[in-house]
């Protein structure tokens, strides 16, 4: 599916409206320019997080950008037969589960995720064990070889829907859910707030193994009543929003105005163009991307909240991954084969 790609004056265009973004660019050119001629050269297809820094981000086509649902479903409908993922790892292989065929770089292997990174398949096995019956619905941020051993997969785009398919196709009042212990505490109260009778396991609930997002963790409900306070965003004003990941502490998300994905939130954006100013509680580099995209928005800009993988990926790196096609994400075959099943279980939703 050939989209429109950016271009070197494009990508220029799109980072004028930000002084400082623009002097990167500038600073940064001619890298770009040599990634944009690899691309076109070894017909690769750039995807993009919402997460990457300004410049990297502006290397995907606007239908190469996005969450990890909307980065799966493109990954999934990709005819490239290379993929440079800009994002981390554990998106790099699920591109890789879907497209087993196509080689799939990322600009370094090191890009992980507290949560991701936490999990293995003994984990997985464990939880089944101790909850026998259940489905398991397992959250993307997760390697191959736990998604192997889960039942659905799920994003923070799709997480309360996949588990109520769960429950119901498996026939069960209760759903095993991992490994995130916040987004499960948050699915857990949306689903109780709708009295929908379906119990969630997950990590920290029943026990103390839990895993968090060590970004999201420090969006608290104090935190965001402070931003609110800083930045004049009244809650009864319909020209301010707050706005907070699924990953975040659930007294932040009974704080925010709207929760969800990073896909959710630019969405939101598009959806209320009464909005003046806003305060996105999750990684910084995407306020600085939605600034660009919404210039008539005032960001509440607190640049305290990075991930330390997602900025891992460079444009330097991108570069010297295209020019020698490097390092490639390969998963195990039959491992490949049995996460593919959580995943195409979700895509089917
Ligand atoms: P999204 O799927 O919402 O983009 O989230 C991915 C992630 O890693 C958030 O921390
Ligand atoms: Fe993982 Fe959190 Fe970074 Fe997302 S922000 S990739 S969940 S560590």
């Amino acid at each position: 599916m050939a989209t429109e790609q950016p271009t070197l004056a494009t990508i220029e265009r799109a980072h004028r409206a930000e002084p400082d973004q623009h002097t990167e660019f500038l600073a940064h050119e001619e890298t770009i320019a040599r990634i944009l001629e690899l691309r076109d050269r070894k017909n690769a297809l750039i995807l993009g997080h919402n997460y990457m820094a300004p410049q990297v981000f502006q290397l995907s086509g606007v239908k190469e950008r996005g969450d990890s649902l909307a980065l799966a479903r493109r990954a999934a409908e990709a005819d490239n037969p290379i993929i440079l993922f800009d994002g981390v790892r554990f998106m790099a292989e699920t591109a890789k589960i879907l497209n087993p065929e196509k080689k799939v770089l990322i600009a370094d292997l090191d890009a992980g995720c507290s949560l991701a990174d936490a999990y293995g398949a003994e984990d997985v096995i464990d939880y089944k064990r101790r909850f026998p019956g259940l489905p398991v619905v397992t959250y993307i941020n997760s390697y191959a070889e736990v998604k192997a051993e889960s039942d659905f997969c799920c994003t923070s785009g799709n997480a309360v829907d996949v588990v109520r398919h769960a429950a119901a196709a498996w026939g069960t009042d209760g759903v095993i859910f991992l490994p995130d212990t916040l987004m499960g505490r948050n699915i857990d109260h949306e689903l109780a707030a709708n009295g929908e009778g379906i119990s969630l396991v997950y990590p920290g609930k029943h026990d103390e193994n839990y895993g968090r997002c060590y970004v999201h963790e420090k969006i608290t409900g104090d935190f965001i009543r402070q931003m609110r306070q800083q930045f004049g965003l009244s809650k009864d004003d319909p020209t301010t929003a707050v706005l907070v990941h699924l990953e975040s502490q659930p007294d932040a998300v009974a704080e925010a105005d709207f929760c969800g994905s990073t896909s959710q939130m630019s969405k939101y954006l598009r959806d209320n163009p009464q909005l003046e100013r806003v305060y996105l509680g999750t990684e910084c580099e995407m306020t600085a991307n939605l600034a660009a995209e919404f210039p008539h928005i005032d960001f509440a800009r607190t640049c305290q909240i990075f991930c330390e993988h997602m900025a891992r990926i460079t444009l330097e790196k991108i570069r010297h991954s295209l020019e020698h096609e490097v390092y490639e994400v390969t998963v195990e075959e039959e491992t490949r084969k049995r996460a593919l099943g959580a995943i195409e279980r979700m895509l089917a939703i």
